[in-house]
Order: structure tokens, then sequence, then C-alpha cells
């Protein structure tokens, strides 16, 4: 059905055949992956360049996002190249109700496009989980979100806003947070500039243009999301700016929101970017520790309000992310989410290797250089032995056994040959490294305390230890 929804566009460009693209999914991924987790998703639209899916849940949501995105959106890519990005849309009950209740507002208010509710108003999306309340508060983003503050209070006291920032830095929320405060007493436009550019083309082809001009100027909130993807041709800057500039006249609130300031903006006219500047222009920084640890604490405590099995995520495991995931809010929100999955599925509270595994495409810990003087020193330290005394010819029994494991780990960490390995250690034999090689195996099937140390020095080994707790 929802297929259909993306066929009836008027427009001419070749659509994705989403059958097609949910059997490459079964292929790639197996029967039992594709049952659990992508069966239910449907296309719901299909735009110039991503492609705006739906799945019946936040949590289903989160686990597809962390598991099977990058290879879903290969599989779509290759049925239409230009896709560059993957959007979501939660469909379950509430939130769908959540979402329409909000667009049948602004329907009220603004009798006079009720007729092109069907094209325009299914993405004017605010979400009402995305509110000045849960905005927390840091060194990072302050100013954005006081000024974000003033602008709700007092339209059109700072105009145009704009608030530009780093990828996953709170830009949509923030801005989502201030077309929720207002939407009850005004007519709420918001969207991607994406969307516009979109509806801009589409509105040309289809001739049109009135509706277009009237349906965007007749709005008390413009709110515009990633203005740096706005790169169409001089007809339509030519539309954005005068839109832009009779919102501005009429004393409606302008808000942008862009990756960089307006000086940096490229394929945008001049005089657009000028006027921009001329309005207040804050930024949101990166995040520093405390407000990473703040988020996550949040929603960990969100987390114990609202799960009923109870799901614990130790306090190490929250420092540990809020000082590793650093490097945008969603990482960090995608990372503790997936921290959740892992333990509803396991049942368990996971440790703080299974979070590093969780998490390894997020972190930088791969960093060590992995080479053999400094297996031999880790081992040593482990064991609480000398180098001397691991590189001696001495077979004593607390000197053979760490010295086995460090050639085992040796075998097993680097790509050295049996005979190099050799000559680390003193200038051993090859066939003393394969007898250490093959003991230690032997010996990890029957004792699990010997397992339980090479793992944990495995982890030493390839990991950063500073933020070992
Ligand atoms: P951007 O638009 O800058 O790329 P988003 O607004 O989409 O970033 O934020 C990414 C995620 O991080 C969202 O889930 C958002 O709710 C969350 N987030 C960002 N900043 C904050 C904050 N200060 N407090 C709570 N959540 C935040
Ligand atoms: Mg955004």
């Amino acid at each position: 059905m929802k297929n259909n929804l993306s066929n009836t566009k008027s427009d001419n460009i070749k659509k994705i055949d989403w059958k097609s693209v949910q059997n490459e999914m079964k292929m790639k991924f197996g029967t039992d992956i594709y049952d659990s987790w992508l069966k239910k998703i449907d296309l719901v639209d299909e735009l110039n360049n991503y492609v705006l899916i739906s799945v019946s849940t936040r949590f289903i949501r989160d686990w597809i996002t962390s598991r099977y995105l990058d290879q879903i959106l290969k599989i779509i890519k290759s049925f239409k190249k230009d896709i560059s990005r993957i959007e979501f849309i939660i469909s379950d009950n509430n939130n769908a109700k959540n979402i329409e209740v909000i667009e049948d507002k602004t329907l009220v208010n603004n009798e006079k496009v009720s007729f092109i509710k069907d094209s325009y108003l299914q993405y004017n999306r605010i979400d009402p989980n995305k509110n000045f309340e849960n905005f927390l508060l840091g060194k990072s983003n302050k100013l954005a979100f006081e000024a974000a503050k003033k602008v709700s209070e007092q339209i059109a006291y700072y105009n145009p806003f704009y608030v530009y920032g780093g990828v996953g830095m709170g830009k949509t929320h923030l801005l989502n947070a201030i077309g929720l405060s207002l939407k009850d007493k005004n007519k709420v436009m918001f969207l991607s500039a994406e969307r516009f550019m979109y509806q801009f083309v589409k509105s040309i082809k289809s001739n049109d243009m009135v509706k277009f001009k009237e349906y965007f100027r007749n709005t008390d909130i413009f709110l515009i999301d990633d203005i740096q993807f706005m790169n169409g041709k001089e007809a339509m800057q030519e539309e954005f700016f005068h839109t832009f500039n009779v919102l501005l006249e009429k004393g409606s609130q302008v808000i942008v929101s862009a990756d960089r300031p307006p000086n940096k903006l490229t394929r945008i006219q001049e005089r657009i970017k000028s006027r921009f500047s001329g309005g207040l222009v804050v930024d949101i920084q990166n995040s520093d520790y405390d407000l990473r640890y703040k988020i996550v604490k949040s929603k960990n405590d969100d987390l114990k309000m609202h799960d009923p099995n109870n799901i614990k995520i130790n306090e190490e495991v929250i420092k540990f992310i809020s000082t590793e995931v650093n490097a945008s809010i969603r990482e960090l929100v995608g990372a503790f989410n997936r921290i959740v999955s892992f333990s509803r599925i396991y049942g368990k509270t996971p440790s703080m290797s299974e979070v590093k595994v969780i998490l390894k495409d997020l972190l930088c810990l791969t960093e060590n250089k992995v080479d053999i003087d400094n297996i031999q020193t880790i081992v040593c330290k482990y064991f609480k032995i000398s180098k001397n005394e691991m590189l001696s010819p001495r077979r004593s029994r607390y000197l053979v056994r760490p010295r086995q494991t460090a050639i085992y780990l040796s075998k097993m960490l680097t790509s050295k040959s049996l005979p190099e390995i050799g000559r680390y250690f003193a200038n051993r034999d090859h066939t003393t490294v394969i007898h250490s090689v093959k003991t230690i195996e032997k010996l990890k099937k029957v004792d699990n305390e010997l397992n339980l140390s090479i793992d944990s020095l495995k982890n030493k080994i390839l990991y950063k230890q500073e933020n070992e707790i």
C-alpha cells in the first residue's frame, strides 16, 4: 500500500522497486534477520537523495540503524545511486497519532491550504519528544538554547534566527522544540531545505507555483532545517529569497539551521547569506564530558522509569561511553540505545569488554600499536615478571607459562612468522614457538582461568588503557 503511495508521485524519476530491495535484504542478511527486523520496513517516500522508510518502534529503528543501515543503504543505492541517506518514521500507533494530531491542528489553523494537505503537511513533522524540557544544557549549547527560548517567547525579536553546528549536535532538536512550543498559537512550518527544493521542483512541474507561494508565505513561524543542502538553480534561490523576505517583512519568525556559519555556505546567493547574517547567529559547539554524561544519565533514568524489565547499565559503562563516544550527541544517544538493545536481547547487563565490542565502530580503541615488544611488556606486567626473566632461558614454571602466553599472543595478534617471533624471544627456535602456541591452545580448552587471563590480556594489548575502569 505504501508503495503505491510513492508510485503515484507525478515525476518521472525512476522509482525504487521496494520488493526487489526486500529480496536483496533477505539474500544478504538471511531469512532470520530479515524476518525479525527488516520485513516490516515500508518505503514511505523517495526524494532526490534520500528515502523515508517506516518502522514500527524506536527500538527497531535503533537496532536496524546500529546493525544493518549501511548495508541497506548500499542495497538501495544499487537501485538508485543518488540516494545518500535513509530517514525513519516511527509508525507505531501512539506516534502516528501524535504526528497526525499536530498536522491536523496546523490544518485547522490554515484552511486555505487544506487542498494541498497530502503533499505538504505530511512532511511538516514536529516530534513531540524533542522539546525544550529534554534538551539538556552544557557550555556548548547554552547560548543557542537561550536564544531559541527567547525566539519562542517573543516572536521576531531575533529575526532571522540562525543556528549552526556539526552533525548530531542538537540543531534539529532545538528547531523542533521551537516549533512545538509555538504550534498551538501560530501557523508553524517546519521542513528541511531538501523538502523545500523538492516541493519547489514539483510545483513547477505541475504548474502549481501560486499554491506554493501562498503556502510558504502564509506562515507565522518558518523553520528551515539544514539549509546547507539548498543548492538549487537560480529560480529556486530567487523563490526562497522572496519567501524569506516576505516572511520577514510581515513579521513572521524565520529560523534557519545549518552545519556552518552563513558566510561559509556554498551555492547560496550572497544576498541570502547576508540576510542570514543580519539576524542572530549562534552556534552549538562540540559537547563536553559533563553534558554527555548528563545526557546518558538522563536516558538511563528514563529507562529505569519506563522499562518493566529493569535493565541495568553500569555506572562504569555510562562514564565510559560519555568519555569515548564524543563525536556527536546523536552518536552518543545511538551508542546508549545499542547497549540497551543488547541488554534486552541477551537479558543481561553488558560488561565493559562487551560494550567495547558492541560499540566497536564508534570507538577509537584500536589505536594501540600491536607489536611483539608491546605484547611482552603487557604480559610481563600482568604476570609480574621482568622482561629479562621472560627472555631468559630459565624454565621455572612461573616463567614458562607467561612466556608461552606471550608467544601465543604474538602469533594471534601480529602477522609475524614463526621464526620472526622466535627471534623476538631471545632467538628461540621456531619449533619452540610452535610448541608454545600448541600448549596454550590445548590448555585454553580446559583451563578457564587461563582463558580469562588471555581475554584480559588481549583487551589490554588491543585497546588503549587510559579509560579502563
Ligand atoms: P543535528 O540536527 O544537529 O544533526 P539532532 O538535533 O538531530 O542533531 O540531535 C541528535 C540527537 O541527539 C537527537 O536524538 C537529539 O534529541 C539528541 N540531542 C542533541 N542535543 C541534545 C541535548 N542537548 N539534550 C538532549 N538530547 C540531545
Ligand atoms: Mg538535523
